[in-house]
């Protein structure tokens, strides 16, 4: 069975969050489940084109196109629209050219949105029995525009296939209108979004798939986050002796984060895009209680710079010992803050599934995070992490003190941690699931 994966970003080649880690190892899992799988994603001008995935035979194929030539910000929605439409195009043409006919099409998220659609307004056979799939990484975000920003030469024979009556176009709801089947990334979440408080606009759409819509949980790739031979990390370390090693790791953020020195100070580490989906605000009027209760909080992310501003506020001289904010992406210090951490800070909003709690608890930094979405499926509350069900401050600083609490009983923080570290999320079964629900699929269709 061919299957190809198309996405904006593929980790290690582009990876901006967690859809990039998914791209980089869901294919290579199925792969070694005996499927032909390929990666097609934006041939950027400004990345290394590796011709496969690292440590696999999985193909990457590049979509050429103008609009990726340059890093420009993807947040300007006249540069968005047609460089996602042109992918749309430029990704179906590739796959011609090399005369790769897929079962399945496996579109993620909204940059992928308007290809289901193209694929229905085919002018010859080529994918005629193709099927294709999308999954929703973060319903957050559609890519809803002004259809006249698809007025550009590369774009502009797509508009009279659409309908002349609507004067706005949204990928995400094009994509979900036009598979044969939707996935998001937790079942939690999968129950969420087809009410109308969480569907973001989409619920009554997703509604009407009844029967093709589900949620596959997301795993990690246990062969890079792993602190027993992380190449990040100067002590790494495995479960089994995690009380004796961990906190080595701790020493030397500290260090050269320039917080106190100390193995005994508790550290609460966050690595997420500073949005409003990641809680960023919960956050904010609590980092005075952090030197307070004598409790470390390390920060890395990009986002927002509202954020980022407010953030700015809490100064070296006042904090300095206490909190450090970094305002980067930066996949070095990532791994050591997971390594470092004895807590892990996941206040969101909503999540679809959430990557950075799966990686937290394989390196044994319990997660402090909101009941919702793949958050649910994956922390059990009191046992590998700390859940909280209003999403307000004050619940997040109580959910922060019970955890504090745990970690004034070392026996007890341990017996959490050695549990967190099982290391149950592997991809292997999610893409047993996937190919089950491929063959599912190909077979309803004979
Ligand atoms: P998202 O909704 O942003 O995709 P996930 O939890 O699914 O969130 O995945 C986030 C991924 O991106 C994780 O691998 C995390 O370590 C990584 N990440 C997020 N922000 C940064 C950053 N500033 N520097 C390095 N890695 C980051």
């Amino acid at each position: 069975m061919k299957v190809v994966h198309i996405a904006f970003e593929c980790a290690p080649i582009y990876k901006t969050g967690g859809l990039g880690d998914v791209i980089g190892a869901l294919p290579i899992y199925q792969k070694k489940l005996g499927l032909e799988t390929y990666v097609l994603m934006p041939g950027y001008g400004f990345i290394t084109q590796l011709p496969r995935l690292p440590k696999s035979s999985v193909p990457v194929i590049y979509a050429e196109s103008p609009y990726f030539k340059e890093k420009n910000s993807k947040h300007d929605p006249k540069i968005a629209a047609p460089k996602y439409a042109h992918f749309a195009l430029q990704a179906l043409f590739e796959l011609k050219k090399r005369n790769i006919v897929p079962d399945i099409i496996h579109c993620h998220d909204w940059h992928t949105g308007l290809i289901p659609f193209m694929l229905k307004n085919q002018p010859d056979s080529f994918f005629i029995n193709t099927k294709v799939i999308l999954s929703i990484h973060n319903i957050g975000y559609q890519g809803n525009f002004p259809l006249k920003f698809l007025d550009t030469p590369e774009t502009a024979q797509i508009l009279p296939l659409l309908n002349k009556n609507s004067k706005r176009i949204n990928f995400l709801k094009q994509g979900i209108h036009n598979s044969d089947y939707i996935l998001t990334v937790s079942p939690n979440h999968a129950r969420e979004i087809r009410k109308r408080q969480v569907g973001f606009g989409l619920a009554d759409v997703i509604s009407k798939k009844r029967g093709r819509f589900k949620g596959i949980l997301n795993g990690i790739d246990y062969d890079i986050w792993n602190p027993k031979t992380d190449k990040h990390l100067l002590q790494r370390y495995s479960r089994a002796h995690v009380e004796n090693k961990k906190y080595k790791n701790k020493l030397t953020l500290q260090r050269q984060l320039q917080l106190e020195i100390n193995k005994d100070i508790p550290l609460f580490g966050m690595v997420a895009r500073l949005s409003k989906q990641k809680g960023t605000e919960l956050l904010l009027p609590l980092l005075s209680q952090f030197p307070k209760r004598r409790v470390q909080l390390v920060i890395l992310g990009t986002g927002d710079k509202h954020y980022e501003k407010l953030l700015k506020r809490y100064d070296k001289k006042r904090f300095g010992e206490w909190l450090s904010v970094n305002f980067r992406f930066d996949e070095e210090l990532a791994h050591r803050i997971y390594a470092a951490s004895d807590f892990f800070l996941i206040p969101s909003l909503y999540e679809p599934c959430g990557l950075t709690q799966i990686i937290a608890m394989a390196y044994g930094s319990l997660p402090v995070a909101t009941r919702v979405g793949g958050l649910a499926d994956t922390v059990i509350e009191g046992k590998t992490g700390f859940l909280f069900e209003s999403f307000s401050s004050a619940a997040l600083l109580q959910t922060i003190d019970r955890a504090l609490n745990v970690w004034q009983n070392p026996d007890k923080y341990q017996l959490l941690q050695k549990k967190a570290m099982m290391g149950i999320f592997s991809w292997k079964k999610s893409a047993r699931q996937y190919v089950k629900l491929y063959h599912k699929l190909l077979k309803s269709s004979k």
